[in-house]
């Protein structure tokens, strides 16, 4: 991680509990106050708004910093611009210490979890755009999402992440995730039973191995910028996590249709999502693809396709080749 980020990090990370109270840098801000949901601290004159969080889980330890020039930690802000009262900040690094996490549950740990973040060259993307603006006083309100890494597989809120900034071991070869292919399965035979259209299995899992084939193929035909538009370098596929499925025609044919239609609008009741949308090329780092849904599950697949972001919208990541 280069030094400007931790330093970014390091002070978002005491902003974020010094809105909470739970702050134990040896920075003091000069003065700090209270006033509706937001807190303003001053340091040196230099005014800093956050939105005022809770940390439900004091179990979680916040890594902190210290003997860093608060002159330095100001300026990082300032540059970045990185506070505002509309977005949630995610509090990296963190480390992790509950007993128990696993990929469905967040809840435990069996040991020490050290959690990563990618390098980015613009803070500000480590915010977590909010769909609608939480609120400490909701009941359903909930902390920024929990990153974590196992054995080198990135999960947020228990869903795997696999894009252009987190890539998967060439050694996991999962195949195609059983539940994917049952609820694919429902939603294939629901979408004939109710509306007479056909969706078709296309593509599932794909291994290491396979889409360095693939990928290298396209760069040979089209070059790798190109290549890179629509194809993922090995490792960084999200078919390699067998929780996509490309279906019908796997190409722009399938654009359009009626079945394009409707699993845009509906996937999401089965648990899955469009994970490719149009005109969000730049931040998903892939081109729109009107066959590609990635299974997450019914709650996330609801509250992502309700919030109308692409998933890394939703968590606040990036996805580019570091
Ligand atoms: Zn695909």
């Amino acid at each position: 991680m280069n030094k400007r980020l931790f330093i970014t990090l390091a002070l978002v990370t005491a902003l974020t509990c010094t809105a909470c109270g739970k702050t134990d840098n040896n920075q003091s801000p000069v003065t700090s106050a209270i006033k509706n949901d937001t807190v303003t601290t001053s340091y040196d004159n230099i005014a800093v708004t956050t939105p005022q969080t809770t940390h439900k889980d004091d179990k979680i330890p916040i890594t902190t910093t210290s003997n860093i020039p608060i002159n330095t930690t100001i300026k990082a802000v300032i540059d970045t611009t990185v506070i505002t009262t509309q977005t949630e900040v995610i509090t990296a690094p963190t480390t992790v210490t509950s007993e128990a996490i696993t990929p469905q549950s967040a809840t435990t740990v069996s040991t020490s979890v050290e959690t990563t973040q990618p390098e980015t060259t613009n803070p500000a993307q480590l915010l977590r755009p909010v769909g609608s603006p939480p609120s400490p006083d909701d009941p359903d309100y909930a902390p920024a999402p929990i990153q974590y890494n196992i054995e080198g597989i990135t999960y947020i809120q228990g869903a795997l992440i696999a894009n252009k900034s987190y890539s998967l071991p060439s050694n996991f070869n999962p195949g195609l995730d059983k539940t994917c292919q049952t609820q694919f399965n429902k939603m294939v035979n629901d979408a004939y039973a109710k509306e007479g259209l056909q969706l078709k299995f296309g593509s599932g899992f794909r291994s290491y191995n396979d889409q360095y084939n693939i990928y290298n193929n396209f760069v040979a035909r089209d070059g790798q910028a190109a290549a890179d538009s629509y194809s993922a370098r090995a490792g960084y596929s999200e078919h390699q996590s067998g929780l996509a499925i490309d279906v019908n025609t796997i190409d722009h044919t399938f654009d359009g249709t009626p079945e394009a239609a409707w699993l845009e609008n509906h996937c999401h009741e089965y648990g899955f999502i469009l994970r490719y949308p149009q005109g969000k090329e730049n931040i998903t780092g892939y081109q729109y693809e009107s066959w590609h849904i990635r299974y997450l599950g019914t709650d996330l697949s609801y509250a992502v396709h309700n919030s109308g972001l692409t998933l890394e919208e939703y968590f606040g990541i990036d996805s580019y080749y570091h």
